[in-house]
């Protein structure tokens, strides 16, 4: 029991012997000792500790008292305002006791006396917001703090307590380390920002005050009220915390417990990561309030409500968690601008040059200009975007290249997108499939052979549980044997039809790959779904990715026109030659041209790139599909596909089956008249020396057989892509080849010597192939360049 310890024998705090500085005072000391007491707590610093309670009027107030508790170096209170609060009879214990029963029902911490009188009876303390001022003052202990009266507070607005050398004293102790080490409870934040997000959980788990948290408690953390409702406005993607009991969704964070980048950047927190929980809930939770604006420390520091000096330690920092938060690209990110540097000097790069202005450079180039570091992105196009190139030629913007977005929730796309205040069209999940012929395959069936689809892929996975990398097969010749394996062993009998659906769900798959089985590894084709994915929608950017990326390159110093021929990087500063003779120079280079001109060696570099980073190049797929696009004089797939976002073709003979496997009806639900459609694994080498108008023809007689029941109009318009032959892509996205492995993805973005970075989609071992992938790459590789 806490009270116990004042029925002891009184030791005389003086006879201990001094753990800190001797100081001259000691001699003092000793000859009051019957007036004053030191506080016991080993290593305090206070001398002559003031009771900060003064509950009653027998405090000990600045005199002696048979004990004083320590709550932190600056802060104690005496015996009789323990009393006064403790002992049943006392005035205090009701007080004491409501707040106990609050405390218990709600958290999940000792509601212990020391932890009331942090909790409801320390002082508060304010920085004065006059800029040459910035004094901290503590409010007399009546006046509970609001993060309005902290955003405006200036001196002599309220009465304090002590006289200013005290207070001076005082504060500047707080930002000792040892001083945090004496403190006896974490903060535990007030009406945080993050407290809506957070219901579901015990507040003093995840850094919040049991005592003002509105609305929780034992009955919300069934979490039968999600945060959308508790926060007005808020996208329904932005889920930056996982709740109770939740896991695998990707950029998402325990607000309970420190990442391991965090622990790494802030070891000082590990042993009790309450007052970094209490911080980076409140700034993620603020950020993901309001993502249009840069969050600044001023900005955060008002909603940090706690009593006691730790307000003091927690403001300073929340700097460094910010500023880490902000490096990282977990906070004030996607396409911010930023009038001001958002890091402070020493964790600029001196001068930073970007190879390729597609999703990844754009993002690297967006991040460290508004970290305040220079950059020049030289891109070797005419336009920027790289694999993003949208296309407004049909009356609707079509992506030739990127257009959809799989999986919504926490996607940085998602952030963009709220930003610019752009919405996304929902795909649906309806995706009926059309036979050549005309007839509309019975879902029964193709409910059945998707089963069929995905347990051959299941035996694929167990089949590679104990295998090495040498023993790893392409992906198609594995699909083939389990799929005779099975039909032998189980007897059955797969229709003509059934036969052909299953064709189209392997189509699907190459799709994915952007690969011909063949090639690909049966080991690792899914390497990434070890990873927490993206979840939630899969959505259409009916605007084009390029409306995101035209916005993260505004204000960016690109150089178009520009292809990069050489980098040196033997000296200290790096040389880049251009294929025209322009030479640049950096202190750090990022390097983001598309894998397939890194295994080409389009770029010379010296000294060559290690072996190991050759060696994880070339044990990666450059997957390529190509699409078409066509325009239509009206719909006249309309009655037939009943507003569903696309219709599958089911191929009409296992060769066949790349040709136009998907089409997406591009405006849904709308007026304009335009389908596009995919070319993938065996049909993009058979459409690539074709002319687009012959693959066109080829995709009209498709459409033909799919709607042969009705008449079915010439083009009005259409384009076919040619990745395959453009020069700066020659590429959709990549895939692991037969032999190779996830981790070939984390070795090409290892950096060399310091000095040469890599971002891209083929960097990006968690998220691979996508847009998404490519720019968190981006942002990844700034936040590394700008490490300190
Ligand atoms: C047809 C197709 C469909 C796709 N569909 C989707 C989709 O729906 N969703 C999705 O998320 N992803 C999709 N992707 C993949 C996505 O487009 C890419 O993963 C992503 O855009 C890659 O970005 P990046 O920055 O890594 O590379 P890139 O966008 O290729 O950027 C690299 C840049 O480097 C430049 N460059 C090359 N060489 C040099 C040089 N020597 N000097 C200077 N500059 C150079 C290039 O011109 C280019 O601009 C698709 C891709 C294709 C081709
Ligand atoms: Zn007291
Ligand atoms: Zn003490
Ligand atoms: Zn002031």
């Amino acid at each position: 029991r806490q009270g116990e310890a004042n029925q002891q024998p009184s030791t005389w705090a003086g006879t201990r012997p001094c753990k800190r500085k001797a100081t001259d005072t000691e001699e003092e000391d000793e000859q009051s000792e019957k007036k004053y007491r030191k506080c016991e707590k080993a290593g305090c610093s206070a001398t002559y500790p003031v009771c900060f309670a003064s509950s009653n009027e027998r405090c000990a107030k600045n005199g002696y008292t048979s004990r004083w508790y320590h709550l932190s170096c600056g802060e104690h209170f005496c015996n009789e305002c323990f009393d006064h609060y403790y002992r049943s009879h006392k005035d205090g214990y009701e007080t004491y006791a409501s707040w106990k029963k609050v405390w218990t029902s709600n958290g999940k911490s000792e509601p212990s006396l020391k932890a009331f009188m942090a909790d409801q009876q320390l002082p508060f303390w304010v920085q004065c917001t006059k800029p040459a001022c910035r004094k901290w003052r503590q409010l007399t202990k009546e006046i509970a703090l609001t993060p309005t009266m902290a955003m405006s507070y200036r001196c002599g607005f309220v009465l304090i307590l002590f006289c200013c050398a005290y207070l001076v004293s005082r504060v500047a102790e707080v930002i000792d380390s040892w001083w945090h080490s004496m403190l006896i409870l974490p903060p535990l934040l007030k009406d945080s920002p993050a407290s809506p997000f957070l219901a579901a959980y015990y507040p003093d788990c995840v850094g919040m005050s049991p005592s003002s948290c509105p609305g929780s408690g034992a009955e919300l953390r069934d979490g039968s009220l999600g945060c959308l409702e508790r926060v007005p406005g808020l996208s329904p993607y932005f889920q930056p915390f996982y709740q109770p009991n939740e896991c695998g969704k990707a950029l998402c964070v325990r607000p309970d417990m420190m990442e391991l980048d965090e622990l790494y950047e802030f070891p000082e927190f590990s042993r009790d990561p309450t007052m970094y929980l209490a911080l980076r809930n409140l700034i993620l939770a603020a950020w993901h309030r309001d993502c249009k604006e840069v969050l600044t420390p001023q900005k955060c520091a008002p909603h940090i409500v706690v009593r006691g000096l730790v307000r003091v330690r927690c403001v300073q920092e929340m700097d460094r968690v910010l500023h880490f938060m902000t490096r990282k690209g977990l906070i004030n990110t996607g396409v911010l601008a930023v009038s001001r540097p958002l890091l402070p000097e020493r964790y600029r790069s001196k001068n930073v040059i970007v190879i390729g202005a597609g999703a990844s450079g754009l993002a690297a180039a967006r991040q460290l200009q508004n970290f305040g570091t220079q950059v020049v992105v030289l891109e070797a196009r005419e336009r920027i975007g790289g694999r993003v190139w949208d296309d407004a030629s049909l009356g609707v913007t079509v992506g030739q290249g990127a257009q959809i977005v799989n999986g919504c929730v926490n996607n940085p796309i998602a952030l963009m997108c709220e930003q610019m205040g752009i919405k996304m069209h929902k795909l649906g999940e309806r995706c009926d499939l059309f036979q050549e012929g005309g007839h509309m395959t019975d879902t029964a069936i193709d409910k059945r052979m998707e089963f069929h689809f995905n347990a051959i892929l299941d035996v694929v996975a167990e089949w590679r549980k104990d295998k090495t990398q040498n023993q790893d097969a392409p992906l198609g010749e594995k699909v083939k044997e389990v799929y005779k394996n099975f039909l032998q062993e189980s007897g059955i009998q797969f229709s003509e039809l059934e036969e052909k659906v299953m064709q189209f769900h392997l189509s699907n798959l190459e799709y994915a790959c952007g690969s011909t089985l063949d090639q690909v590894s049966a080991r690792s084709w899914d390497h990434n779904e070890f990873f927490a994915q993206f979840s939630g929608d899969h959505t259409l950017l009916t605007r084009g990715y390029s409306a995101l990326l035209l916005r993260l390159a505004q204000g960016l110093d690109i150089r178009t026109k520009c292809a990069v021929q050489s980098i040196d990087y033997s000296g200290d500063v790096i040389k880049v030659t251009s294929s025209k003779g322009s030479q640049w120079t950096a202190h750090k280079v990022l390097v983001t041209v598309p894998l397939t001109l890194l295994q080409k060696n389009l770029i010379q570099f010296y000294p060559p790139l290690p072996e190991r980073k050759l060696k994880a190049l070339n044990s990666l797929g450059a997957g390529i599909i190509e699409k078409i696009a066509l325009q239509f004089p009206y719909r006249f797939w309309d009655k037939k596909v009943q507003g569903a976002d696309y219709f599958g073709h089911v191929p009409p003979s296992p060769d066949q089956r790349g040709m136009f496997g998907v089409f997406y009806d591009l405006d849904p639900q709308g007026k304009q008249s335009v389908l596009m459609s995919v070319i993938t694994g065996d049909a993009v080498p058979f459409v690539r020396d074709m002319g687009e108008s012959e693959v066109v023809c080829e995709c009209m007689k498709v459409l033909r057989q799919l709607f042969k029941e009705q008449e079915v109009p010439e083009p009005l318009n259409y384009f076919v892509t040619q990745w395959s032959k453009d020069v700066w892509s020659q590429m959709s996205y990549s895939f692991v080849k037969t032999g190779g492995s996830g981790e070939a993805y984390d070795i090409i973005a290892e950096d060399v010597q310091g000095k040469l970075f890599f971002a891209g989609e083929a960097t990006n071992r968690h998220f691979p192939q996508t847009v998404t992938g490519a720019y968190l790459s981006g942002v990844r590789e700034a936040s590394k360049m700008s490490a300190v």
